[in-house]
């Protein structure tokens, strides 16, 4: 499995006893399903966080803009959501039900649980917030370059046979 963002190849390391995969570039951790469910059924406060469900109803609703990863272990392309009432972004894969957390927000998570100082969770909070939107302004811009390309197209063909 290569990594989504730096696409070198993830290594297993040890999480509070489970086995699970991270690019030791940018330290973006991969869940499989079945690391996800014995995660969940342990009792360590640092897993609490995933009593949430990722691939359950209330997930749904916290859905957003998909940041076009594509699944490390299938290829598919994964879904984004918020992680609870945080700004903190975790992405899903609809096909092999793993999860990928990016550098740093595996940490984020278990410090909002754990309860660090809510000033620092806000800063925290704040810079990933920013970091979206530059990510979300850049696919944006994608998109228009796209458009722009596809209107051209038109005009082209307008020309040519009218
Ligand atoms: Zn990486
Ligand atoms: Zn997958």
């Amino acid at each position: 499995m290569k990594c989504s963002n730096c696409q070198i190849e993830l290594k297993p390391i040890d999480c509070k006893g489970i086995t699970i995969d991270e690019c030791d570039k940018c330290k973006g951790k991969w869940f499989d399903r079945d690391e996800l469910r014995k995660a969940k059924d342990r009792t360590d406060e640092d897993l609490k966080w995933l009593d949430f469900d990722p691939f359950g109803e209330d997930a749904e609703k916290l859905s957003m803009v998909s940041e076009g990863k594509l699944c490390p272990k299938c290829s598919n392309k994964m879904a984004s959501l918020k992680y609870m009432d945080s700004e903190v972004v975790i992405d899903k894969c609809p096909g092999c039900k793993g999860v990928w957390l990016d550098p740093g927000e595996f940490m984020k998570i278990i410090e909002s649980s754990i309860g660090i100082d809510e000033e620092t969770i806000r800063e925290i909070l704040d810079l990933l917030k920013e970091a979206n939107k530059i990510f979300i302004l850049e696919i944006v811009r994608e998109d228009k370059d796209r458009n722009i390309k596809r209107i051209e197209g038109y005009i082209d063909s307008y020309f040519k046979f009218y």
